[in-house]
């Protein structure tokens, strides 16, 4: 019987396994396809100022839907796509549908500034043709530079030529933002070698922030620095008001989350967007209905 139970729990052990390993394989086969077939999509998330809901920006999602496996998280997809190189041409497509959609909302409503910010995976931002590849993204699109936002990761920071890189960005004239700060690797005392523009708190300081005084004390040191160096900051993943009370207790006034929002189409992020800035953003609640 014990005999039974164990074959059997590692026979179900076994199937998942195998399972995850076909699923990968699918994912690595097609994800090239996926590309150019248009099975990618990228979901807008709002970014707002926090005390009056106004939408200040989107952060553009990567997303997959595929026909048998569903949808495939980029969680899934993006570790293969930098295995693979497939990244560069993820990226670049990811680029270039951003900037087509930020030049679209541009033209919109001109007299409405509003960003966009998109994901730069680590390899795409240490390739040498990345300054180009952004460029080019620009020139197509027609979107004004000055309402890009580009994220980078902390440990994208810490190869050679990022200080480098980030400069000639800036050049373009866009934003450079660290994404997931406070996780990474990069020292407090080289930060003020980059030409940043914000720094955007890690979700798991903002989860607990309530109920333990260690993500306290790291967002307020957060805080701190950014002011110091003269940086913008984002908070990230923000899910209840309470999160969202003590970020603008500590003087926190931008953040993102499923509070107000989570990813949405392009179609559902323009309503968003129109419904917030028709009126006072303030009074009708801006991103989300919720106080
Ligand atoms: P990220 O850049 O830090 O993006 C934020 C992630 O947190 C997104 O997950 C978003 O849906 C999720 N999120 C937003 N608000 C909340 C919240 O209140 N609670 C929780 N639990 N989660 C929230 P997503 O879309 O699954 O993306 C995961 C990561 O994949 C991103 O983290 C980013 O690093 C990467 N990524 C996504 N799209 C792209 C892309 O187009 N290019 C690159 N290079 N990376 C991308
Ligand atoms: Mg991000
Ligand atoms: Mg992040
Ligand atoms: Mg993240």
């Amino acid at each position: 019987r014990q005999r039974t139970r164990a074959s059997s729990a590692y026979r179900v052990f076994d199937r998942s396994l195998h399972e995850r390993a076909l699923r990968r394989l699918h994912i690595e086969a097609e994800l090239g396809a996926a590309i150019g077939a248009r099975q990618l999509h990228l979901f807008y998330q709002p970014v707002v100022q926090l005390s009056s809901n106004r939408i200040l920006s989107f952060e553009a999602l990567a997303r997959w839907r595929h026909p048998e496996l569903g949808n495939v998280q980029p969680s899934e997809f993006l570790s293969v796509a930098e295995e693979t190189g497939l990244i560069w041409p993820l990226g670049q497509w990811v680029l270039e549908e951003a900037c087509q959609q930020l030049s679209t909302w541009q033209r919109q409503q001109p007299e409405r500034p509003l960003c966009l910010n998109v994901n730069l995976s680590p390899h795409q931002f240490q390739q040498s043709d990345i300054i180009r590849q952004v460029q080019r993204a620009i020139r197509k699109s027609g979107c004004a530079a000055h309402g890009l936002n580009l994220e980078i990761t902390e440990g994208a920071m810490l190869h050679a030529s990022a200080a480098q890189t980030i400069t000639a960005l800036r050049e373009l004239g866009l934003g450079v933002q660290v994404d997931d700060f406070g996780t990474g690797y990069s020292s407090l005392a080289s930060l003020h070698r980059f030409n940043l523009t914000a720094l955007k708190i890690d979700r798991s300081f903002v989860e607990n922030l309530g109920s333990d005084p260690a993500s306290q004390g790291i967002v307020q040191a957060i805080l701190k620095l950014a002011e110091a160096l003269k940086l913008d900051v984002i908070a990230e993943g923000i899910e209840t008001p309470e999160q969202r009370r003590s970020l603008l207790d500590l003087n926190c006034q931008v953040g993102q989350g499923y509070l107000f929002s989570p990813a949405v189409s392009a179609v559902e992020a323009t309503k968003l967007w129109q419904r917030c800035n028709s009126g006072d953003a303030a009074n009708e609640g801006g991103a989300a209905p919720t106080q």
